[in-house]
């Protein structure tokens, strides 16, 4: 959708704010998580969106944040409850920046990737270097066991890791595999232990009162069930962020869709010839599938119609499978996406169906042909 005419050219774009705010508040986050560093200055895109938010509310002739502090209080708040209307910006009421002081999902979706997530993160160095390596020594096997130990395992103790990286497979990644998995943030640590969650295996951190434990994965499929605990001075190491949240999560779907098809004797491939795509199922004229766990379908259909994902030439049929928990979590979200992205509409090379309608599709191939 393009912007009415009658916005004066000096009116920024609230999409382009958004962004620049959210990727503040991400660096923000970053810098202040040993919480040892808040004298540091305020990052400069927080600043940035300071400025910009002003002249929008100008133009809108209604009140901007004060100052910084306030923009981040801004953040905490869903977007419904901004005094600012933002038209065209790709955010959902009901959404926020920052929940318990930590940026949401959202926000990452917004901010750090610049709205091309997926191709960011193929860009992103650590990734990048998995893929080289594994790539040079020809061992697909090592690619697919650290995709797997990420989605498996956000939370491992040092023992743990060491003990994984034994593996032949993930010993060939083993400096990756030490990248990826940062130190807890000390506030994970509470009477000498780490909390996990039951749900994704991921850290239960305190919420502001200090005395409630949460899952701070928004795509959590069971955050209210508590998983083990670790001593913290056995040294407790985390998943890094973006690789919670562009890896781990829709892993997370991939591995339980990759299981549902072998359970009816399906062959399925996970992350194969270096993820050339998500899943490949069949093993004649096979049907690929890219999965997806973007928490906003208008954003996911945006960049999508920015890079769709190429589709193998042997390949049958494409399909974009949307997680169950991002489909529950969102009205009509298959409707949305494909209003948002004609490419993926019945018909095209690739359609956009549920978790659910994949593995239908599926079960009725394997009906059909036997
Ligand atoms: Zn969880």
């Amino acid at each position: 959708m393009s912007r009415p005419s009658t916005v004066p050219a000096w009116v920024p774009d609230p999409r382009i704010v958004l962004a620049q705010l959210a990727s503040g508040i991400l660096r923000y986050a970053e810098e202040t998580a040993d919480r040892s560093a808040f004298r540091l200055p305020y990052p400069a895109n927080l600043q940035i969106a300071l400025d910009r938010l002003s002249l929008l509310a100008w133009h809108q002739e209604t009140a901007a944040p004060a100052s910084v502090v306030e923009l981040l209080q801004w953040g905490g708040t869903p977007f419904a409850d901004w005094p600012l209307r933002l038209l065209d910006a790709d955010v959902d009421p009901e959404e926020s920046l920052l929940a318990h002081g930590r940026p949401t999902a959202i926000c990452e979706e917004l901010g750090s990737l610049r709205g091309d997530v997926e191709g960011e993160m193929r860009e992103n160095a650590l990734i990048r270097a998995v893929m080289d390596r594994t790539q040079a020594a020809q061992a697909p096997a090592s690619y697919v066991a650290f995709r797997r130990l990420l989605v498996e395992h956000p939370v491992l103790t040092a023992l743990d890791l060491d003990v994984r990286l034994a593996d032949p497979d993930l010993a060939l990644v083993a400096d990756q595999v030490r990248q990826a998995y940062p130190d807890a943030p000390p506030e994970a640590a509470a009477d000498g232990v780490v909390r996990t969650c039951g749900g994704c295996g991921g850290l239960l951190l305190p919420l502001d009162d200090d005395r409630t434990w949460t899952c701070e994965d928004d795509s959590c499929p069971d955050p209210g069930r508590a998983g083990p605990t670790h001593p913290a001075a056995e040294g407790v190491r985390r998943l890094r962020r973006e690789l919670r949240t562009f890896i781990a999560a829709p892993g997370r779907a991939e591995l339980r869709i990759a299981q549902a098809i072998e359970s009816v004797g399906v062959p399925v491939a996970l992350w194969p010839d270096f993820d050339a795509c998500d899943l490949s199922v069949f093993a004649e004229r096979p049907w690929v599938a890219d999965v997806k766990a973007w928490r906003n379908p208008t954003r996911l259909g945006r960049a999508l119609r920015a890079r769709m994902f190429t589709v193998p030439a042997d390949a049958e049929r494409a399909f974009i499978v949307i997680g169950q928990e991002q489909v529950r979590a969102q009205q009509r979200y298959i409707e949305r996406l494909r209003r948002a992205c004609p490419a993926v509409r019945p018909g095209q090379r690739v359609l956009a169906v549920s978790e659910k309608q994949f593995l239908e599709a599926v079960r009725g191939r394997v009906e059909r042909e036997s």
